[in-house]
């Protein structure tokens, strides 16, 4: 049985204050909550004093994205071992607006997964396919793909903290929701993937998150899904009501 994890990306918002803030209000409505894990991943800056104020709280603390090594001439980036020194536990690898501004590919989501696992984080490495891709017929070809560089030359015996979220390019920020049939069609390609590449014990035991347009109304129909085991969250994360409703929605199945 896999336990749910539902994780917020709060992208480029909120400072400290405001995160704080969040917490604040967000952890006393989630924390009967022993059905799911939930994670919020700050900026950069908010990560030091959201993880001390996590403390003794049910949400862990994650990072949005790092670079592979622990330190050298990386003119703005932070290191997997910057990130454990503060005590963030999680780690986003290759969100699609990491892969669209700043150039993240394949392989380098590879050397962040390798990374990861080697720093005990807990890597959501993000997958999903282009509109065009979709309308083409190519999404199960990009998904296959997607996952197979990301884990190559990665021992399955290490793949224990792996959570994939599938985020659809087109349903990011859009508005526009994946139906429960499309996310689950997908997740199940990604599981069978996983089995092609890391054994079939892995692809079992692996979290695949839904990502793109979640909100609290459509929260339980797509997480209700034997495949879906949670969901990765932008905009309706900002907010802790409905950031909580949705995972009460999520965890309702
Ligand atoms: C995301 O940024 O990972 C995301 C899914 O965003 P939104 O929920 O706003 O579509």
């Amino acid at each position: 049985m896999r336990k749910l994890l539902i994780a917020a990306n709060w992208k480029m918002y909120k400072n400290p204050a405001e995160s704080t803030a969040f917490l604040t209000h967000f952890a006393p409505l989630v924390k009967q909550n022993d059905r799911a894990e939930v994670v919020l991943c700050p900026p950069m800056t908010s990560l030091p004093a959201l993880v001390d104020a996590a403390r003794g709280k049910a949400v862990s603390i994650g990072a949005q994205t790092m670079h592979w090594l622990n330190e050298g001439a990386y003119t703005g980036e932070t290191s997997p071992t910057m990130l454990t020194a503060i005590g963030a536990t999680h780690v986003l690898i290759g969100h699609s607006e990491r892969r669209q501004h700043f150039n993240e590919t394949d392989t380098t989501v590879n050397l962040k997964l390798k990374s990861a696992l080697a720093h005990g984080l807990v890597p959501i490495v993000c997958v999903g396919e282009h509109l065009h891709e979709r309308e083409s017929n190519k999404t199960a070809d990009v998904l296959n793909l997607q996952v197979s560089v990301a884990l190559e030359g990665i021992d399955p015996a290490a793949l224990g903290p792996l959570v994939i979220a599938y985020e659809p390019v087109w349903a990011i920020g859009t508005g526009k929701t994946a139906t429960p049939e499309i996310a689950e069609e997908a997740h199940k390609i990604i599981r069978a993937q996983l089995a092609k590449v890391a054994g079939t014990a892995v692809a079992a035991a692996t979290r695949i998150l839904y990502g793109g347009s979640v909100k609290p109304d459509n929260a339980a129909s797509l997480c209700c899904l034997e495949d879906i085991d949670g969901a990765l969250v932008g905009g309706a994360s900002l907010d802790p009501g409905s950031f909580s409703q949705i995972v009460a929605n999520a965890t309702a199945r």
